[in-house]
C-alpha cells in the first residue's frame, strides 16, 4: 500500500538549519523541511497526498478528477498539476465567484489545464455529488478527491515522509524534539501521527490551526483521529490512541481564513529578510508566526531543536499584494 504511488515530485525533499534565525533565537536549533520544494508546479505538500491519490484514480480505471477549495487552493493548483501529468481530465469547484481578474494559484489551475466551476458560498466541496452526476451522465468515469486531499489514501504520503524524515534524521546524525506546521483539512496531521506511531520517532507534533471553522460540522481534532484509526486498522498496526492524543494549537487562527493581518506579514518578512525563504499568507506564514511567538515567549523548553515543516503556498503571495504591502510599512 505505501509503495502504491505514481511519482509527482522530487523527493526527499531538503532538510536544513535555518543559522541565522537560529543565531536569533540562541536557546534553541531551528531547521526547516522544505515540501515549498516538491517540484510539482511551484511545489507543495499536496505532491505527496496526490502521488497516492492518483495512482489510485489510475487503478480505479477512472479518466476523471473531482476536488474543491477555496480560490487559492494550492491542493486545487497541484491537483490540476498532477492530472496533466497522469492525463486525467481535472475539474475544480472553487469557492466564491468568478474574479475578473486570475491571479496566484487560480491563474496556475487554469493555465494547467482545469476546468473551474465556481461555487459560491460552497468553498469545501459541497456541490461534488451534482457534479459527479452530470459528468457520469456524459459518460466519464469520476475519482473524487475530497477537500485537501485528507483521506487515508492522501495521508498516506506523510506516513512516507515521516520515513524520509527518519533517513534525514540518521544521515545527518540530528535530533528533532518539535516539529511544527500548518494544519487546516487534517491529512498532513493524520498521516505524521501515523507515521510516527509506525516509525517510531520520538519528537512532539505542534500542529497550527489555520481554518476555525469546521469541515461538514466535524471538529478538525475529529477528522485527523477518525484518518489515524483508519490508518491503524488498514495497515494493521496494534496501538491505541484516542481524541486526547490529537494535538492542535488553535492560538493563532481567530482572523480567520485567508484574512492576512500584520502576524503572517511580520513572520513572512522574519523568513524572507533573515534566510531568503519566501513563505505563504494563508498557510505557512501564520503557523511560521505561532512558531516564532511559542520561541520568542520561551513556551518550547529551552536548548530544543525545532523543525518547521514548510508546506508551500507560494503563488497567493501575488494574490495577496496589497494585504501584504499595507501590513509591510506598520512592521519594523
Ligand atoms: C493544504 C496546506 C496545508 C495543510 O495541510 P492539510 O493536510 O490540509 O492539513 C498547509 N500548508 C499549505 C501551504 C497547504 O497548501
Amino acid at each position: 500500500m505505501i509503495n502504491n504511488k505514481f511519482s509527482l515530485g522530487f523527493f526527499p525533499t531538503p532538510l536544513t538549519e535555518l543559522k541565522n534565525l537560529s543565531a536569533k533565537f540562541p536557546d534553541y536549533k531551528i531547521y526547516i523541511k522544505r515540501d515549498d520544494q516538491t517540484g510539482l508546479a511551484t511545489g507543495g505538500n499536496k505532491t505527496r497526498k496526490l502521488e497516492y491519490l492518483i495512482q489510485q484514480a489510475i487503478d480505479s480505471g477512472c479518466d476523471t478528477v473531482i476536488t474543491a477549495g477555496a480560490q487559492q487552493s494550492n491542493h486545487c493548483r497541484q491537483t490540476a498539476a498532477a492530472c496533466a501529468i497522469a492525463g486525467l481530465e481535472c475539474h475544480l469547484l472553487l469557492g466564491g465567484d468568478q474574479p475578473k481578474n486570475y491571479q496566484g494559484n487560480l491563474l496556475l489551475s487554469s493555465i494547467l489545464g482545469a476546468k473551474i466551476h465556481f461555487t459560491g458560498a460552497h468553498r469545501k466541496g459541497e456541490d461534488t455529488p451534482i457534479l459527479t452526476t452530470q459528468l457520469e451522465a456524459k459518460g466519464k468515469k469520476c475519482y473524487v478527491i475530497p477537500y485537501g486531499g485528507s483521506n487515508l489514501i492522501g495521508a498516506l504520503g506523510f506516513v512516507n515522509a515521516v520515513n524520509e524524515l527518519k533517513t534525514q534524521i540518521l544521515q545527518n546524525d540530528i535530533t528533532l524534539d518539535y516539529i511544527f506546521f500548518a494544519s487546516s483539512s487534517g491529512g498532513m496531521q493524520a498521516g505524521l501521527t501515523l507515521g510516527q506511531l509506525i516509525y517510531d520517532l520520538p519528537f512532539e507534533l505542534i500542529p497550527i490551526n489555520i481554518d476555525k471553522d469546521e469541515t461538514n460540522g466535524i471538529a478538525l481534532e475529529e477528522v485527523v483521529l477518525n484518518i489515524v484509526n483508519q490508518g491503524l486498522k488498514t495497515l494493521q498496526i496494534n496501538k491505541t490512541i484516542t481524541l486526547s492524543d490529537i494535538k492542535l494549537n488553535r492560538n493563532y487562527d481567530h482572523d480567520g481564513y485567508g484574512n492576512v493581518t500584520k502576524n503572517e506579514v511580520k513572520a513572512i518578512k522574519e523568513l524572507a529578510s533573515s534566510e531568503g525563504i519566501l513563505l505563504d499568507p494563508v498557510y505557512t506564514g501564520r503557523a511560521f508566526y505561532g512558531m516564532l511567538d511559542m520561541l520568542e515567549k520561551k513556551k518550547i523548553p529551552l536548548r530544543s531543536n525545532v523543525m518547521f515543516w514548510h508546506t508551500g503556498g507560494f503563488p497567493a503571495i501575488f494574490k495577496y499584494g496589497n494585504e501584504m504591502m499595507k501590513n509591510f510599512d506598520e512592521i519594523k
